[in-house]
């Protein structure tokens, strides 16, 4: 590699990473979805799994939260992470919505 394809690819992955964080970092500040967001309504999302009408939602568990759903974005001890299903916002790591998916393993 000559040192010009070296500095070119060194730039990259400076830019790239920093690209990276910057996001990460919007993420984490992101707002949180709200029980009202028509979504969210949709969704039947509630940021607190244990208010979750079990007549309408019959195979919601205790245990299932967004904090271990599939769709989270985050460690399951983040307070709140992203979810693809609510873009440009957060949800509640003890939240809960209708497409909920365990965690595999
Ligand atoms: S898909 Fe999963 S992480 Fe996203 S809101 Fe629903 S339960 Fe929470």
């Amino acid at each position: 590699m000559s040192i010009t394809n070296r500095r070119t690819f060194m730039l990259h992955v400076v830019v790239g990473g920093s690209a990276i964080a910057a996001s990460q970092v919007m993420a984490q500040g992101a707002p949180l979805v709200a029980e009202t967001d028509a979504n969210a309504v949709q969704l039947g999302y509630k940021t607190d799994s244990t208010k979750i009408d079990l007549k309408k939602y019959p195979a919601h568990k205790a245990a299932h939260a967004c904090g271990n759903c599939a769709l989270f974005q985050g460690k399951a001890t983040d307070a709140a992470g992203n979810c693809p299903l609510f873009a440009g916002k957060r949800v509640s790591s003890k939240g809960w919505c209708s497409a909920y998916a365990p965690k595999a393993g």
